[in-house]
């Protein structure tokens, strides 16, 4: 009999014919003699649901209120999938994230779970009940409701996973696994039997929201079993590996990710003198929006150009602060523009593969996408392009990379 944590997301508890259909299946485990934490998101629709709620109130209200309100969603399907469970015989208990204690740090809307109390669950399992917790969610050590960020609930699951050393957790979605790009955008995307931790963590924090990044994280510290697959349909899914067990068919990338939400600020025309950079981007640092992209140019006439990507949400504060540096710098004007998206492929098979920059880009150029920005590292290569091409670019570069093929290897599964 062994230990096994599942997540299901917001769409697969999205009604209450889903959390019936839910309630099956964790019944069907139960009855298989495992032991089973279930970690619920909240209805899908119904986070954005409050905090749409909230800015009709107040544009800027407190993290602190934030938290109390958009964990309230979780709460609702603990009690609802228990519920659930009881009605079919098997024994089940619900739990907020403090009842359990999942302490976290108290950066309200991005908490960190810093520790996890398990007395109370391992008295539970021991007695035969199903757990269900909700995700997303815990308490600081002043017993405030912290969130985890958007997409939190699997970092609960695989931090449960770990805490209560798991065998496996199962992340539970409305896709049957991790692909090779957003299944939503290429339809030639193909899923992935297996992705190394890696790749996973380099695929979530290029914009692939199937799994949260610190889900990820915390799966490769602690060394958890993290398989991802769909809720409703029956197959192997995707198992997260911690090593690269066939180095030899490993293809060169393993997938493209993308998003829409960076913003990008020019600085044109910086006296071009050491100690620049750090004049623009100390005080960006200071007013706390983080940069991603960096790209200054060299020019002749000892003026130079900054170029660098924000947040999209950040734009307006980093204009503004930005609009300041540039008079004092005396440089010549500030321009920004949110209509980009960043494109990136990722694969640890670059490591050993010369070439992927310029095949990438060839691909890019084939279709006419000029590139405004690149950044590289070990096991990634990102673009900032225009937004109207993301699509476009995906799918050149799926189908340059052959990412519809399943690799040279005997034994993969066949493809769904
Ligand atoms: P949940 O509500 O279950 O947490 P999410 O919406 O957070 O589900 O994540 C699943 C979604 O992630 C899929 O519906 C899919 O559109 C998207 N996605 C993005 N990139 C990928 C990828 N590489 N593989 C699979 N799904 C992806
Ligand atoms: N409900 C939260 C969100 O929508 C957390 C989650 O679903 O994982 O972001
Ligand atoms: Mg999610």
């Amino acid at each position: 009999m062994s230990l096994i944590v599942q997540k299901f997301g917001g769409t697969s508890v999205g009604s209450i014919e889903r959390i019936e259909q839910v309630a099956d299946k964790v019944a069907g485990f139960r009855a298989g003699g495992h032991s089973i934490v279930v970690v619920v998101s909240a209805m899908s629709g119904e986070t954005n649901r409050l905090i749409e709620l909230a800015s009709e109130i107040q544009e800027h209200p407190t993290p602190r209120e934030m938290d109390v309100l958009v964990s309230t969603g979780e709460q609702v399907t603990t009690a609802l999938l228990a519920m659930a469970l009881n009605k079919r015989g098997v024994k089940a208990k619900s739990y907020n994230g403090s009842q359990v204690r999942i302490l976290t740090d108290d950066a309200h809307t991005k908490a960190r779970i810093k520790e996890i109390d398990d007395a109370r669950l391992h008295a539970d399992l021991k007695e035969g009940f199903v757990i269900v917790v909700a995700g997303f969610q815990g308490v600081d050590e002043h017993g405030n409701i912290t969130t985890l960020g958007r997409g939190g609930s699997d970092t609960t699951a695989v931090a449960l996973a770990a805490a209560l050393k798991a065998s496996e957790c199962q992340i539970y979605t409305d896709v049957d696994g991790v692909y090779t790009t957003d299944p939503r955008v290429v339809d030639g995307a193909r899923r992935l039997d297996k992705i190394t931790f890696e790749e996973m963590l380099e695929m979530a924090s290029m914009g692939s929201k199937v799994l949260q990044i610190r889900a990820v994280e915390f799966a490769g510290k602690y060394n958890v079993p993290l398989r991802v697959l769909h809720s409703f349909q029956e197959g192997p899914g995707t198992l997260i590996t911690l090593e690269d067990d066939a180095e030899m068919e490993t293809p060169t990338i393993a997938g493209i990710a993308f998003n829409r939400d960076e913003a990008k600020l020019t600085i044109l025309g910086v006296p071009d003198m050491p100690g620049v950079a750090h004049h623009i981007l100390g005080p960006i640092g200071e007013a706390n929006i983080e940069v991603d992209v960096i790209v200054q140019n060299v020019a002749d006439d000892n003026t130079t150009d900054f170029t660098f990507t924000v947040g999209r949400n950040d734009l307006p504060r980093a204009e503004e602060v930005l609009k300041k540096v540039a008079e004092e710098i005396k440089a010549l004007e500030v321009r920004s523009d949110n209509k980009i998206a960043k494109v990136s492929v990722v694969g640890v098979g670059m490591r050993s593969h010369a070439g992927v920059a310029s095949q990438m880009f060839a691909a890019l150029a084939e279709v006419g996408i000029n590139i405004q920005m690149i950044t590289t590292s070990e096991i990634k290569i990102s673009v900032i392009i225009e937004e109207k091409f993301l699509e476009l670019a995906v799918r050149a570069l799926h189908s340059s990379f052959e990412l519809e093929e399943e690799p040279n290897d005997e034994n993969a599964d066949s493809v769904i």
